[in-house]
């Protein structure tokens, strides 16, 4: 049976499920991320790259949620990846979301190219030890960058947040997560509809009256993930948060893993620059 929230392997948790804020205008932001932390949301996956980290930080002070209550996340993106231009990214981060920490810092995508993610990830490990960041992961890291990250550094990322839904289930990259200790974390969870009318979930969704989307966000809280669905409307967002009262069965988990076809909707972390 899932559990609300996630131990990570420095010791702190991370609640199952968030509000994803990319693309959400940054006018908007404010709004969104208050109604989503009144209606409970206990989690918001922001990134410098989205522009509205401003806005993230004012809705939630807007909310009257105790800081401590809610946790945050940012990014640093491929333009500054490196030491110190790392250190000045999350700084500003900081300042545009007035707050003395987040609690989760990720790079963003790995950016082989640049060959600069060990240094970024050294100044993540500085930025951690000096109380700027609470926990430090990755995003879109490839089993082969996870491996080199942990031989160079000897520092496990928390998490590694990764395209993930019903057509691209990433099996093999899940195992290596576990194997290292390392929490997935779901993006484009809802895998941009293409899955809501597919058999498995219909069935679900017949037997518990619940939407295709709410299975599918319950199946991947059934996988033992974290997930960060975005949604404005309020309807959308309470309808996201109310998965936690029915359960997957066995055989129609095995029904979810046959919609995997390995296709993408996002970019290949290849070739992110
Ligand atoms: P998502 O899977 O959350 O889907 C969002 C879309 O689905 C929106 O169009 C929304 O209106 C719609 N939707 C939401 N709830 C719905 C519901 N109940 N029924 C029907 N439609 C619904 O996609 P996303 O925003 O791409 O991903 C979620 C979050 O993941 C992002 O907001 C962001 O925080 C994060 N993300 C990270 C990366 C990365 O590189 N690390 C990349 C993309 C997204």
């Amino acid at each position: 049976m899932p559990t609300d929230r996630l131990w990570l392997n420095d010791g702190h948790m991370i609640p199952a499920l968030g509000l994803g804020i990319w693309q959400v205008p940054a006018a908007d932001t404010a709004t969104t991320v208050a109604l989503a932390l009144r209606l409970g949301y206990r989690l918001v996956d922001g990134a410098a790259i989205y522009g509205n980290e401003a806005g993230l930080g004012d809705g939630l002070r807007d909310s009257g949620t105790p800081r401590d209550e809610v946790f945050v996340t940012t990014k640093v993106w491929n333009s500054d990846q490196g030491h110190d231009s790392t250190l000045r990214a999350v700084e500003a981060s900081l300042q545009r979301l007035r707050m003395d920490r987040v609690d989760l810092c990720l790079i963003h995508w790995p950016a082989p190219a640049q060959g600069r993610y060990i240094d970024t990830w050294r100044a993540l490990i500085r930025l951690r030890d000096e109380g700027k960041v609470r926990s430090i992961g990755v995003s879109n890291f490839m089993g082969a960058h996870l491996e080199r990250l942990v031989g160079e550094t000897g520092v496990v990322p928390v998490l590694n947040q990764i395209e993930l839904n019903p057509r691209l289930q990433q099996a093999p990259l899940r195992a290596l997560h576990d194997r290292m200790g390392i929490v997935t974390q779901s993006w484009t969870p809802l895998g941009q509809g293409r899955s809501f009318d597919a058999a498995p979930v219909q069935a679900v969704a017949r037997r518990t009256g619940k939407s295709p989307a709410q299975v599918i966000l319950r199946w991947h809280l059934e996988l033992g993930l974290s997930v960060i669905p975005r949604s404005t409307r309020a309807a959308g967002l309470a309808e996201n948060l109310d998965i936690l009262d029915f359960a997957l069965l066995p055989d129609e988990m095995a029904a979810m893993a046959g919609l995997d076809e390995g296709v993408r909707c996002g970019p290949d972390p290849m070739t992110v620059a």
